[in-house]
């Protein structure tokens, strides 16, 4: 399936296509700071299934010295699409999608979940999180199309 993402101020828009409708929520201490709740709702595509089509000069980013990264709106602060270091692939944050039909199929981190996260009763339960072409496999997008 396809899906638009478009942040809380409406600055950024992109779209993502090939999208399987599997996502996971991770609740590692990082993940809970970026989506400011119990756990942050994403799934993974290849770099040629997003377009960006308005704004991309509106992102910011951030990089901890581990690595991780979060890019986010500069206007609104809305979490938006960020490439994975050094791989072809985009994080995508659910929250920002149009598109509601999705289902997760991965709870990462769950030895790192806060006394009062809540975890999804649908999908595999991880204490931290598989490899990363296991993940990739297990949410299972398109990440091949060229169309
Ligand atoms: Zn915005
Ligand atoms: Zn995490």
């Amino acid at each position: 399936m396809e899906s638009r993402g478009i942040c809380l101020c409406g600055d950024i828009e992109f779209s993502v296509r090939g999208l399987s409708g599997n996502i996971y929520q991770c609740h590692c201490s990082l993940c809970r700071k970026q989506g400011g709740s119990a756990s942050n709702t994403g799934t993974v595509v290849a770099v040629e299934q997003l377009t960006w089509l308005k704004g991309e000069e509106h992102i910011s980013s951030w990089t901890k010295d581990s690595g991780f990264k979060t890019c986010f709106c500069k206007n609104c602060g809305a979490l938006v699409p960020n490439q994975l270091r050094g791989l072809n692939y985009y994080w995508i944050p659910i929250g920002v999608l149009e598109n509601l039909s999705f289902k997760i199929v991965a709870n990462l981190y769950l030895d790192h979940k806060a006394p009062w996260g809540v975890v999804s009763s649908s999908g595999t339960n991880y204490e931290t999180m598989p490899e990363v072409s296991e993940f990739i496999k297990l949410l299972d997008n398109e990440l091949h199309t060229s169309k």
